[in-house]
Formats: structure tokens, C-alpha cells, sequence
């Protein structure tokens, strides 16, 4: 099949697969899926191939650490991690994505967590992946003429292919450009869809209210990193759009926002196991049904979901979220009020610091030891910005019942379009606690 027919035929299947409302519906198809993928996909992995025809509660739980340790009996095809970790980091060093393993290619996760991982996928994926990407985000179809840019990390064939295709143009914009000439690159590239990290998106919407860049996108997706409410405010009123979001990660396109705007799990082509931690909180385990070359099976991502306490007013089966809540690392360890330390989840520093936009244009909040934190902070008006930041995080930490923290200020938020934005940062390690897995 050429590029363009794979295309329609996964853009086609991914359509008609997410169109689903039932729960039952939707699990007797995961059910007859996974039996599929078990006797077609698993059956050719040495890793999985002795548990074939057991049910997938049978199956070991794996992770990056296992997904490094044994790439080379996972995957299907016989690839070897070390040869294909040197070919990615040469890539890397010379932003020359062009080279693939035959007609595979290879990407590294950008390892905020320490570790990097190693993922892999041959073209007829990269084609399924941005079929059913774009099978959800354009929700009113290929009768439309789109232009899309994405501004993106690292390289890909998966763009100029899928150009290929007469009614859908990509433009990818390389984060590694200065600033400046990304502003350029994605003027001419006139996208009518924009999809990038949300820190980045932030940047490019002062641009736009600045007028250094004009651009009139009519939908704006935020991608691969937690989407917080100031950047999402920011990014709104700039170009009078909602920003939309896309749950992906190196292990796959995992979930997307709705018609409502609320974010569902891909669940025709996931199954999503939970470990929970309380309330509606949970960490996701996976295993996509699609992935072939290397299988993503029962994997536990390092993020932290929580399920929306109503169901969707879309009526979509697919598990609706109410939030990402961020990684599992970022969970912060304080002093509480009336001593020892206890647990406390970002989310109470995110939303008091978002409180206090636009005054506090962005933050990062770095948490050194149990006693005390970083802030770097970006205001036009610092005199006015930095009490009311330092309020801001005494209301949280009390919110928490936590001791007020010690801060200390340490000028400007240093921007690297390149890396991963995490405003919220652990920088020490705690052993891990009964509340972690409670
Ligand atoms: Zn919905």
C-alpha cells in the first residue's frame, strides 16, 4: 500500500474504533482485540512469547527500567538497544532525523526522570500513530483542508509522509532554533491546527499579543507536557481559541480532549490497568493494542491521572479524566505543620501560583531538601509579583497542612524550548513512602 492508502485505512479504522458508547461494547472489543494482538503480535516477542494464551492479568508488569534492560527479547523484529541507542544520540548531536534502522525509527524519551527510554516503530506505525491522532483532533473530518505545526523536540520522517497526503500539510518547527527564527519558521508555515509543548505555546501567544508574529490558528493543541492554567489562560486569550489537549508520550498517543473539552484515555486501543492512590487518583498501566515492533504491555507510566468524578456529557465510553495530574517524581515531601513529613501533591502550589497570574507571568518552583525551595519567577512588576507569590505558596503549604516553606529567590525563569518544562521540581531522592502506594 503507498503512504496515502495506509493513511485513509488507519485514519478510517481509528474513526469508526472511537466512536463508541457503551462500556460493555467497548470492553467485549478490547477483549477480542488483546486476543488478537496476543496470537499475532506477542506470539513473535521471545520476551511475551511464553505466556501466550494466558489472559493479560497473567502478564508481567514492565516499566522503562525493564523496557531498557530487556528491549532486545520485547521487541519483533530482532533490533539490538545498544546499536539503536548510538544511531538516536547520533541523531540527536546532529538534528538529522533522516537515517532509520531499515525502514524503523528510534527515539529516546527525554529522561526527566533520569533514566532515558528507548522507543521504537516502523513506518506503517508512524502512519497508524498520526492517524489516529488526527482521526480525534480533527473532529469535523478530512473534508477540510488543514495545515498543522507542530512544533516538536526532535525530528521525524512521519511529517513529510503524511504531507503526501493532498488535504492535510505538516509543518514541523525544530524547538532547537533560536526563538526567533521559530517565530518565522511557523509564520510561513500559516498553520490552521497548532500543536506544541504548552510552555512553548505560552512564548509564541506573548509573541502574538506583542505582535511580533501574526497567526490565526482555529484550533491549538497542547502536547506532551502537563497543560497547567496559566499557560492555558495565556494561550486562550492570545489567539481566542481553547486549547485543546493531547495526552502523548514516547509510549504512545494515550488520550485526547473531547467535543467538551475533557479528556478521555484512548481506550479502543489501550487497556488501561490502575494502581491506585487514593480517591480518583491513579497511576496508569497500559498495554496498547496496536504497537508491533515493540510491544507496550501492561507498562506503568510515571504519571499520576485523575478520573472525573461525573461521567463525559459526550457520552464516549472511554474513560473520561479530570486532569494529569503530573509525574509520579514530582510529588513534593514537607514539613507538616505539626511536624514529621508528609506528602504534598503539586497541584496545591500549581493552582495558588496560577492564582496569582498574570502578576506571575511563569515560575519554576525547585524543591532542594525537605526544608527548602527555589523560585525563579517571570513578572513585568517584580516588586508587585514576588509578595504576592510568596502568599500565594504560605496558603498553599498551610492548605496542606504543611509548615510554612523557606524560599529562596533566584532571579528570572531560564527558558529552554528543548527541554522538558517542569515548573515544579523534586531535586532529592525520599525513600519510597506507605502513601506513594496506599
Ligand atoms: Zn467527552
Amino acid at each position: 500500500m503507498t503512504d496515502a492508502l495506509t493513511f485513509l485505512y488507519h485514519y478510517a479504522r481509528a474513526r469508526r474504533d472511537a466512536n463508541v458508547r457503551s462500556r460493555d461494547v467497548l470492553e467485549r472489543a478490547q477483549a477480542r482485540r488483546f486476543a488478537r494482538f496476543a496470537s499475532r503480535v506477542l506470539a513473535r516477542s521471545p520476551y511475551y512469547r511464553p505466556f501466550a494464551g494466558r489472559p493479560l492479568s497473567a502478564y508481567p508488569l514492565a516499566d522503562k527500567r525493564l523496557m531498557m534492560e530487556a528491549f532486545d527479547r520485547i521487541n519483533t523484529r530482532g533490533l539490538k538497544r545498544d546499536e539503536l541507542v548510538a544511531a538516536a544520540l547520533r541523531a540527536e548531536a546532529t538534528r538529522d532525523f533522516s537515517p532509520l534502522a531499515g525502514d524503523v525509527s528510534v527515539g529516546l524519551s527525554s529522561g526527566t526522570s533520569g533514566m532515558r527510554g528507548l522507543f521504537v516503530a516502523t513506518r506503517g506505525e508512524r502512519l497508524q500513530w498520526a492517524a489516529a491522532i488526527l482521526a480525534k483532533a480533527l473532529r469535523e473530518g478530512l473534508r477540510e483542508r488543514h495545515r498543522i505545526a507542530l512544533l516538536l523536540r526532535a525530528n521525524n520522517r512521519l511529517y513529510e509522509t503524511v504531507r503526501a497526503n493532498g488535504r492535510i500539510g505538516f509543518a514541523f518547527v525544530d524547538l532547537a532554533l533560536s526563538f526567533a527564527a521559530m517565530l518565522r519558521a511557523l509564520e510561513a508555515a500559516r498553520p490552521t491546527v497548532l500543536v506544541g509543548p504548552p510552555h512553548v505555546l505560552a512564548l509564541v501567544a506573548d509573541a502574538r499579543r506583542s505582535g511580533r508574529i501574526a497567526l490565526a490558528p482555529q484550533a491549538i493543541f497542547a502536547a506532551g507536557e502537563v497543560l497547567e492554567p496559566q499557560d492555558e489562560r495565556a494561550v486562550a486569550d492570545a489567539f481566542g481559541v481553547r486549547v485543546d489537549q493531547i495526552y502523548q508520550a514516547t509510549e504512545g498517543f494515550l488520550g485526547i480532549t473531547c467535543a467538551r473539552n475533557v479528556l478521555h484515555l484512548n481506550e479502543e486501543h489501550l487497556i488501561v490497568e490502575r494502581e491506585p492512590l487514593g480517591g480518583r487518583r491513579f497511576v496508569p498501566v497500559v498495554t496498547d493494542l496496536r504497537r508491533a515492533t515493540q510491544p507496550i504491555v501492561r507498562y506503568r507510566l510515571n504519571d499520576v491521572l485523575v478520573e472525573r468524578a461525573e461521567p463525559c456529557p459526550c457520552g464516549a465510553a472511554q474513560l473520561a479524566l479530570e486532569r494529569i495530574e503530573g509525574r509520579e517524581d514530582d510529588v513534593l515531601y514537607v514539613r507538616g505543620a505539626s511536624g514529621g513529613v508528609v506528602p504534598m501533591i503539586p497541584d496545591f502550589v500549581r493552582d495558588a501560583l496560577a492564582g496569582a497570574y498574570p502578576a506571575v507571568r511563569d515560575y519554576r518552583l525547585i524543591q532542594r531538601n525537605v526544608d527548602s525551595f527555589e523560585l525563579r519567577l517571570d513578572a513585568a512588576d517584580a516588586a508587585r509579583a514576588v509578595p504576592l507569590a510568596r502568599a500565594a505558596l504560605d496558603a498553599a503549604f498551610a492548605r496542606a497542612g504543611a509548615a510554612p516553606p523557606r524560599v529562596e529567590l533566584a532571579g528570572p525563569v531560564e527558558h529552554d524550548l528543548l527541554r522538558k518544562a517542569r515548573r515544579i521540581e523534586r531535586r532529592f531522592a525520599l525513600e519510597e513512602t506507605a502513601w506513594a502506594r496506599s
